[in-house]
């Protein structure tokens, strides 16, 4: 299959002219810039982009949205709410929940999910239906099949860090569908046990996710137990490596920031903000080396566009200073860093070899008219939403086809 782009992001700050993408089953084949149209080409006007990968999702929280959000309180009385609606839900309600929520993923433009998923109940009935859900949409998934040890539900929790591993070793990849780990946080799960999800990691090459330093008690509690940050107990368990990503990565030491150089960091700005969480140092954290990636994790809002933005535009609120990171450098984090820390290396990439899965958005909305070529990318970034998502294609299909352009 052959698909002409008017203009389409091959990296950098403006975008390409004429790109013609060849497509070979669920792959792209080739990539060429500057091109003219072949006569059997599908015409793709607008920006296409890769395709956009949310890296941190409780897919079940979509239920929350509205009931908690004018409350008052903190983080920690809203987690009573969640712990409430959680113990509520069973296999069979959850299949039409998770295809709700990945639905709208994939209207926004979403391609991979990474499902943090710790709705355990005992055993993986819950997990079949969040692969199923993602089946049914179309969309990639990682599912990252959380430790949870200590506090939460009874539903959350496994026997012991072995009793875990034994479990996600009966879950089977497919084509679209790979298997992480995460260790919930280091509230969930003592320092040895950490240890053990980590050597399963490393063993398998597979990606490990764990919640990091989103309140300032966790970091306290945690200090007082191991006498050292999250951060610091996480890499002393062999976590920390290009696998890894730290979730919030909100409440950090210059250490912290330091270690996590070495790894990734999933910023997830509209729930930090709906959760008064703080806003965390990424830019810090990028130029220390660490490779950012963003996820909708509360599913407060759905919107990848607002998510890669608000990296910068919430860094900009907490430091006065503007253009902490480039557009590029944010459609990356939304793009080809939360493939990366879902096991697709490079996927979420325009390139010959990737996945073929991309977002075609368009210039001619309401939002988006007027929008000169050399500024596609910036205008994407930092105005696009939803509702300028035309087409998206997963794996070499379209997933949506009503839409302006074609
Ligand atoms: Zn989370």
């Amino acid at each position: 299959m052959n698909l002409w782009c008017e203009l389409a992001w091959l990296g950098g700050d403006e975008p390409a002219r004429g790109v013609l993408l060849t497509i070979d089953g669920d792959t792209f084949s080739a990539v060429a810039a500057d091109s003219d149209p072949p006569p059997d080409a599908e015409r793709l006007a607008g920006l296409t982009i890769p395709g956009l990968a949310n890296a941190h999702s409780h897919a079940f929280q979509r239920e929350l949205r509205g009931r908690t959000h004018g409350g008052t309180g903190s983080f920690w009385t809203w987690r009573e709410q969640m712990y409430e609606l959680a113990e509520t839900i069973t296999p069979d309600g959850y299949l039409p929940l998770a295809r709700a929520t990945f639905n709208e993923m994939a209207l926004a433009g979403i391609t991979v999910v990474g499902e943090f998923h710790y709705l355990h109940r005992g055993g993986n009935a819950m997990a079949e239906a969040v692969i199923e859900a993602a089946a049914q949409v179309g969309i990639r998934l990682t599912l990252l099949d959380t430790c949870y040890l200590r506090g939460g539900l009874e539903s959350f929790r496994d026997a012991d860090a072995s009793a875990w591993a034994a479990r996600v070793d009966e879950l089977r990849e497919s084509s679209m569908l790979r298997i992480g780990a995460a260790i919930h946080s280091v509230r969930a799960v003592d320092a040895v046990s950490a240890r053990v999800v980590a050597n399963w990691a490393n063993a398998r090459q597979a990606p490990l996710h764990a919640h990091v330093s989103e309140q300032p008690a966790e970091n306290e509690a945690c200090l007082e137990e191991n006498s050292a940050t999250p951060t610091e107990t996480l890499a002393a368990a062999g976590a920390l490596t290009k696998r890894f990503t730290a979730v919030h990565a909100t409440h950090l030491t210059d250490a912290d920031v330091a270690l996590l150089g070495g790894a990734r960091v999933c910023l997830c700005p509209t729930t930090e903000r709906d959760l008064a969480d703080g806003i965390g140092p990424a830019r810090r954290l990028r130029e220390a080396g660490a490779a950012l990636c963003m996820g909708s994790d509360s599913q407060a809002f759905i919107d990848p566009f607002e998510e890669a933005r608000a990296i910068e535009l919430d860094e900009r609120l907490a430091t006065g200073v503007r253009g902490n990171h480039t557009p590029a450098q944010l459609l990356e984090a939304a793009t080809a860093g939360g493939y990366e820390s879902l096991g697709w290396p490079g996927g979420g990439r325009l390139a010959p070899g990737a996945p073929a899965d991309l977002v075609n958005v368009s210039l001619d909305t309401i939002t988006l008219a007027g929008t000169r070529p050399q500024d596609a990318i910036a205008a994407t970034v930092f105005a696009a939403g939803p509702r300028d998502v035309n087409r998206v294609m997963v794996a070499g299909r379209w997933l949506r086809t009503e839409g302006t352009d074609s």
